[in-house]
């Protein structure tokens, strides 16, 4: 079966090619954030929903006006793609997946989307609309034989590098069916607990990257407002995020695909769920936009390879109930990791615990055909995968 896979490269524009992606970066956003404001008025004013179509006619009468005429010097097809991005934000936003669509901002990650007709793939080089050279890309991993990139995203992150995503269609073997099934809690000592007793990700790995970025955000602080050193620092601060930001993607990915690999049913619990215990501390936080990452990748790849992924979206008292015994306690607060079964007199660790009780709950509901969705999580703490990037 054909799926979408993405391919992400660093990219090194010269600096022509940097000053026209620049440019085009400036019109998506503007052309994004028009279109976000024309939506929410006629809704609000007039009680109509404007979408895709309506809002490409209204662009190009955009462009014609003088005080818009510069969105005609880049390439029409990133700007309509911009409008694409917006009607996926509002399907998220409807469908209960994300929060309200939000302002694009100058100094969160930029990004322009081209669709085939925009760009020239020879099997080996990449040329952009509007560009007479072809990009510099690093290939850290082959592109698959003979695809042809359906569409080409190029962003510029915080740290300013560049990056080009590629979206090809592959074909992705299943793996062979297995029987091993598998239920996980996100715990706060370590990323991720395994109903079979397994704990992957603790946080003192990413400790050292802290330490650093404190020191750098330190240095920030005590540069003069608007200088030149000031400027530099807070390039070093977004470096340091960035860098950060990237151990924490690989290492989940390198986790998602060991967990797929090796089981062919994966129980979890929802966000929303999870958000039931509010909880604000910055730790917290911190694990829950790691959560919701880990979810989406479970999910993919779980299609993929053509394992199960069962999300429980309904509360479940997973972690006051003994596994054991069943019994519940009346309350478990955050602070305490282990204890002892009133009852059944079994000495439980928290985390481990809740993961046995929703691989249980998992397969009660697969079982019964309940509330598996692959692929679709109701979480309204969700937030755009643009937004979860812009880390500052
Ligand atoms: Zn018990």
């Amino acid at each position: 079966m054909k799926q979408k896979k993405a391919y992400k490269y660093r990219v090194y524009p010269t600096q022509e090619q940097a000053h026209l992606l620049a440019r085009t970066f400036g019109c998506c956003r503007y052309v994004y954030n028009w279109a976000l404001r024309a939506r929410t008025d006629a809704f609000f004013q007039r009680g109509e929903r404007l979408y895709y179509t309506q809002l490409a006619v209204l662009l190009t009468d955009l462009k014609k006006q003088e005080e818009t005429a510069w969105l005609a010097e880049v390439s029409s097809v990133p700007l309509q793609q911009s409008l694409r991005h917006l009607d996926t934000a509002f399907r998220n936003f409807f469908e209960g997946r994300a929060q309200y669509p939000t302002f694009h901002k100058k100094h969160g990650v930029q990004a322009a989307t081209y669709a085939a007709n925009a760009f020239r793939w020879d099997g080996k080089k990449l040329t952009l609309a509007r560009m007479e050279t072809p990009l510099d890309i690093h290939w850290s991993r082959p592109l698959p034989k003979g695809v042809k990139p359906t569409s080409v995203t190029i962003s510029k992150d915080c740290a300013d590098r560049y990056f080009v995503s590629l979206l090809v269609e592959e074909d992705i073997k299943h793996l062979p069916v297995g029987n091993s099934q598998v239920g996980l809690d996100l715990g706060l000592k370590s990323m991720v607990i395994t109903s079979d007793g397994h704990t992957s990700g603790n946080p003192t790995f990413f400790a050292q990257d802290e330490k650093k970025l404190a020191k750098a955000q330190r240095r920030h602080a005590k540069k003069k407002r608007g200088s030149q050193n000031r400027r530099k620092a807070q390039l070093k601060v977004a470096r340091v995020h960035a860098k950060i930001a990237d151990r924490r993607r690989d290492y989940q990915h390198k986790l998602s695909t060991k967990i797929i690999r090796e089981n062919q049913i994966v129980c979890i619990e929802s966000l929303h769920v999870k958000n039931m215990v509010k909880n604000h501390s910055l730790a917290k936080a911190i694990s829950d936009v790691g959560w919701s990452e880990f979810v989406r990748q479970l999910a993919y790849k779980a299609q993929w390879y053509g394992r199960s992924l069962v999300k429980i979206d309904k509360w479940y008292p997973s972690s006051k109930r003994c596994f054991d015994c069943g019994h519940m306690l009346d309350c478990l607060t955050l602070d305490i990791r282990h204890w002892t079964c009133p009852e059944c007199g079994v000495a439980h660790d928290r985390d481990l615990n809740a993961a046995k009780n929703i691989l249980a709950v998992g397969l009660t509901a697969s079982a019964c055909g309940e509330m598996v969705r692959p692929g679709r999580a109701k979480a309204r703490t969700g937030t755009s995968p643009r937004s979860r990037k812009a880390h500052s």
